[in-house]
């Protein structure tokens, strides 16, 4: 039986995206030919590497706005470092709403100051802070758009004088954001994009100024820049299956269209949280993510009954982070109506037989 698969990432992609991936490993472009024999130099590979890079920007919409698209390796969280690295003068201002905004201020304070500009971490990351204030004289300002482990979003970015970056790892192309609000964007491969192996980057170029300090080659988002995304030779599939999944989603209509799709999905999940007494939401309500919906059984004492229940119908993991418990959906851009509908079925169907 094929799994509805509300995994937290690495996690579902579309159908039709992994038919094409298997085809490009026996045969790519009739070259005769696996994709995972090509030469990255090859002007085969040369070209996903542009389009990726091009497809990226059109979704976001922000081609011909002074941007660039790199695709990356070391994940999102060698991000956390690099940012700091290439952008952290003096000081820089974070935003704390979970375990992956923490980890990132780990890492910016081995090149610099860090001010916490809000934290949510007093009532386990269950919501997002809100009207907090700013300082002068910040390099950049650091937020985590979706919070993957505790299914919290942020819903409006505030307007900084000094470039915003954001980690989208876990809401990249799922919703539409006026994005030229933000200096860089990074986002791991693994959830709206595509398989692991590779990160997303896009920056405004004109945020790498000097910063009067030695960057390794390799952590140098200009080297980078300069080298078209090819200064090492890149995690060729990851790239490849990337470019399709991002292919697959402007064929659907692009970033509104599935902000739509992903919408419906939302409430659906949702609203049987709140209406079927077994279950409770674990984020605020004003603050729930459209990618991750987190929540728990009201009564321990069902959870056997639950979790035999999902099983037996094909759902898999809707588990919670350890540092939560309870549950996660995790509802992606190819999860399907019908792959939701299947999770609140069997959540309904509880309710009947308890
Ligand atoms: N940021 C967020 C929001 C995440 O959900 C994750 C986990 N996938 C990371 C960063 C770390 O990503 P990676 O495993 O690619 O380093």
């Amino acid at each position: 039986m094929k799994k509805h698969n509300f995994s937290a990432g690495p996690c579902i992609l579309p159908q039709e995206v992994f038919q094409k991936a298997s085809q490009a490993v026996l045969d790519f472009n009739n070259s005769g030919l696996s994709i995972l024999e090509i030469s990255h130099r090859s002007k085969d590979f040369v070209d996903v590497m542009e389009n990726a890079r091009e497809l990226a920007l059109e979704l976001l919409g922000l081609q011909g706005k002074g941007y660039k698209a790199l695709f990356l390796q070391g994940g999102a969280s060698t991000q956390f470092l690099m940012v700091a690295y290439n952008l952290l003068k003096g000081k820089a201002g974070y935003v704390n709403t979970g375990s992956w905004s923490d980890k990132a201020v780990k890492e910016a304070k081995l090149f610099g100051e860090v001010v916490e500009l809000a934290s949510s971490k007093d009532a386990n990351f269950k919501y997002i802070p809100k009207g907090y204030d700013i300082p002068d004289g910040l390099d950049y300002v650091h937020m985590t758009s979706n919070n993957t482990i505790f299914g919290t979003q942020i819903k409006d970015f505030p307007t900084t004088d000094a470039p915003l970056i954001c980690d989208m790892s876990s809401d990249i192309f799922s919703r539409v954001l006026d994005f030229s609000k933000f200096g860089l964007i990074y986002a791991g491969a693994q959830k709206n994009m595509g398989p692991a192996g590779t990160t997303l980057v896009v920056v405004r170029e004109d945020i790498l100024q000097e910063i009067g300090r030695k960057i390794p080659s390799m952590l140098d988002y200009k080297v980078h820049l300069s080298k078209g995304s090819m200064f090492n030779t890149p995690p060729v599939y990851s790239i490849y299956v990337s470019m399709l999944t991002m292919e697959w989603l402007k064929a659907k209509g692009g970033v509104a269209a599935i902000e739509e799709e992903n919408e419906k999905k939302a409430k659906l999940i949702y609203s049987e949280i709140d209406l079927n007494p077994l279950f409770e939401g674990f984020a605020a309500k004003e603050d729930r993510s459209n990618m991750n919906a987190t929540f728990n059984l009201t009564n321990d004492d069902l959870k056997e009954t639950f979790e035999t229940m999902l099983k037996e119908g094909g759902i898999n993991g809707a588990n919670g982070h350890r540092s939560v418990g309870g549950y996660r959906a995790s509802i992606y851009n190819a999860m399907t109506m019908e792959g939701v509908g299947a999770l609140v079925d069997i959540m309904s169907d509880l309710e009947r037989k308890a």
